[in-house]
């Protein structure tokens, strides 16, 4: 299988394995697998069944693959210290993954340092040696890479973004927990999950906005693309939201541009791509804080390789 090699994006959901040129970054083959059962043993038959799909009879020829997991990995032993979304904690994966397949060795990631790491080699980011990767979705993460290696930290947690706290400007916003059991990180006012919990209680106030017709009423209709529609048609309500999560989202990102000082900030995710006018609100604080010195030489741009990039990083990780 020269020049060919194997990856897996492990997320909250499904299990997506690739086949990937290493020349190229280009998928030969992919299989994706609906994950009914997160323990860690039925999680391992459902990956080794999904690389078999892609490689095949060819499977134990491969000497190392590379896998993206939606948690907190530490490469260095295989294990996962922390996967809320998968109900895990010191979980040894890479060990259990590497003796169902045959013995091959396998390299654990965060997801979104994979995606960076994609990103970077054959995406957006490609041809450059420092480039911060943010993704806003459901959750907020991201991946450094900087001085063309992968930057995992010294305990492998680097790139905790979603984590950084935040001020809220809206003297309405109270105070949040976010999922990692700490108050007033950046996710819990602007991530997509959140911005539809947080409207969905404010609507259960009373506070009036245009989001409760678009979702006829129905308040577990929320995300942020109905807010995104409200905010277009001029919602004052919508609009105070967008704005605040603008402001946190751009700020914070300026802050980071500012010390790490990369060639590309590389921003995807649903809730990014999904939303423009919030993204231009992003872009809006983000170049009014910015320190001026970090922009020579400097672009902001969408992702590019879509939902593959963390199947193709892992790929490719070393
Ligand atoms: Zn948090």
């Amino acid at each position: 299988m020269n020049g060919k090699v194997l990856g897996v994006d492990l997320g909250a959901s499904t299990a997506r394995a690739a086949l990937v040129d290493r020349n190229t970054g280009e998928v030969i083959a992919a299989h994706k697998q609906l994950l009914s059962d997160r323990s860690p043993a039925a999680v391992v038959d459902v990956v080794a069944h999904a690389l078999r799909e892609v490689a095949g009879k060819d499977l134990e020829s491969f000497d190392r693959i590379g896998v993206g997991v939606c948690g907190q990995c530490l490469g260095s032993t295989g294990s996962v210290i922390l996967a809320p979304n998968l109900g895990w904690r010191d979980v040894p994966f890479g060990p259990m993954l590497s003796r169902a397949i045959g013995g091959a060795r396998v390299r654990l990631a965060n997801d979104l340092a994979a995606i960076a790491w994609g990103e970077n080699r054959f995406g957006a980011g490609k041809g450059f040696s420092d480039v911060f990767v943010v993704f806003v979705g459901s959750g907020i993460g991201s991946g450094l890479v900087l001085g063309g290696r992968l930057n995992e930290g010294s305990g492998g947690v680097a790139g905790e973004f979603g984590h950084v706290k935040v001020q809220p400007i809206r003297p309405a916003t109270r105070p949040r927990r976010c999922g990692c059991g700490a108050m007033s990180c950046l996710e819990a006012y602007t991530s997509g999950m959140n911005v539809a919990a947080r409207v969905r209680e404010d609507l259960d106030q009373g506070i009036s906005s245009l989001v409760r017709e678009l979702v006829g009423g129905d308040l577990s209709c929320i995300n942020a693309g109905v807010v995104e529609a409200a905010y277009g048609r001029g919602d004052p309500y919508a609009r105070e939201i967008w704005q605040e999560a603008g402001e946190l989202l751009g700020t914070a990102l300026a802050n980071f541009v500012t010390v790490l000082n990369p060639a590309r900030l590389i921003l995807g995710g649903g809730v990014w791509l999904g939303c423009p006018l919030l993204a231009t609100l992003v872009r809006e604080a983000f170049e009014g804080k910015v320190s001026r010195s970090a922009t020579l030489g400097f672009a902001l741009e969408n992702a590019f390789l879509g939902d593959e990039a963390g199947v193709i990083g892992a790929a490719l990780l070393e």
